[in-house]
């Protein structure tokens, strides 16, 4: 009997020990296939950028453009780029396409649907779901007028929203109740954007983020261009505020609204429609992780970085005035003190 019980008690341990393996075996099989479809999921879906932007013309006159350059990234990411004849801005504008909704980024430079076909254009690009257009979400990076001329042609068509453009109506749309600090997300089925308060060009400004090509959208916050400031305080606490959410995500490329740089990283008269030998649009992480210091060295009016230029045009203007009035004090002094000689002699 003792025996027994005691070959009984073997049996039981033995049976314990290798149901407590079984499970930390069965744990850590379960912990790697989630593990291993994580990253999977993580991992953003490529992409092409091979391609040549329209620069326009130094007579548009002369040469006609078409208002509209469509470019696929991928089958369900759309860049649009205005042409710089249509508008010297020539915007880039984004559609991203979700398995419930579709989101346009921003709706650029120029309001007439007879010169800029935007709408019509994007409604040829939504997929259809149930016989009917995708759902369209009409967001912008900012409220400056060559990220929203385009709003109106949206205005009346069934299944479109388009989110306010002042800050009170963007932060009651995406639900933010601690801007800026603070994330929000937008879920467009199968594909989440976050969505970023980047305030300092302007008060209303957010980039977004696309978890499924791993792309910043930054709008006129960073890109190829003069980074036009308005608050720098602002500013600077945005660019950290990206490069810390950013800090554990993949990032395939930053894309912003503007080229207004040339390979060799001039800047184009500004108003200027034509574009040759344009900076490409696409900066890197790198771009983006010096712009925190590239801010605290500002000098408050001008700074030229290898694919940036940070100004602040009000300061400019200001600084402007105040050497153009001294100098016009200067000529009536000068002019009044040679006529004072001249009656002097006379
Ligand atoms: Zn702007
Ligand atoms: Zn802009």
């Amino acid at each position: 009997m003792n025996w027994l019980n005691g070959k009984h008690q073997t049996t039981n341990t033995f049976l314990l020990y290798f149901c407590a393996l079984w499970k930390v075996a069965t744990g850590i099989a379960v912990s790697i296939s989630l593990l291993s479809a994580t990253l999977v999921w993580s991992q953003p879906v490529p992409g092409s950028l091979d391609v040549h932007w329209n620069e326009g013309a130094s007579d548009c006159k002369a040469t006609p453009q078409p208002p509209l350059q469509v470019h696929a990234y991928e089958p369900q990411t759309f860049i649009l780029r205005q042409n710089p004849c249509a508008s010297f801005e020539a915007n880039f504008l984004y559609l991203l396409v979700g398995s419930d909704k579709a989101l346009l980024i921003d709706t650029g430079a120029v309001e007439d649907p007879k010169e800029m076909p935007l709408a019509k254009t994007i409604l040829e690009l939504l997929p259809d779901k149930d016989h009917k257009k995708l759902p369209l979400l009409v967001a912008h990076t900012h409220r400056h007028m060559d990220h929203r001329a385009g709003d109106p042609q949206f205005a009346s068509l069934p299944s479109v929203e388009i989110v306010p453009i002042d800050l009170e109506g963007v932060k009651a749309f995406f639900r933010f109740t601690n801007w800026p600090n603070e994330i929000a997300h937008l879920d467009l089925g199968g594909r989440t954007v976050d969505v970023i308060p980047t305030p300092g060009h302007n008060a209303t400004h957010v980039a977004f983020y696309d978890s499924r090509t791993g792309i910043l959208f930054s709008g006129d916050f960073l890109l190829p261009g003069r980074l036009l400031i308005e608050d720098a305080g602002a500013y600077r606490e945005s660019s950290l505020r990206v490069v810390d959410f950013l800090k554990t995500r993949p990032l395939t490329h930053i894309l912003g609204a503007h080229i207004e740089l040339n390979i060799a990283g001039r800047a184009y008269q500004f108003g200027s429609h034509y574009h040759p030998n344009e900076h490409r649009l696409e900066l890197a992480r790198e771009d983006l992780t010096a712009l925190p210091a590239a801010f605290e060295k500002f000098n408050g009016f001008y700074a030229r970085h290898p694919n940036y230029i940070l100004t602040n045009p009000t300061r400019n203007l200001v600084a402007l005035a105040i050497i153009a009035v001294a100098v016009l004090i200067l000529i009536v002094w000068a002019v009044r003190r040679l006529l004072r000689r001249r009656r002097q002699r006379g």
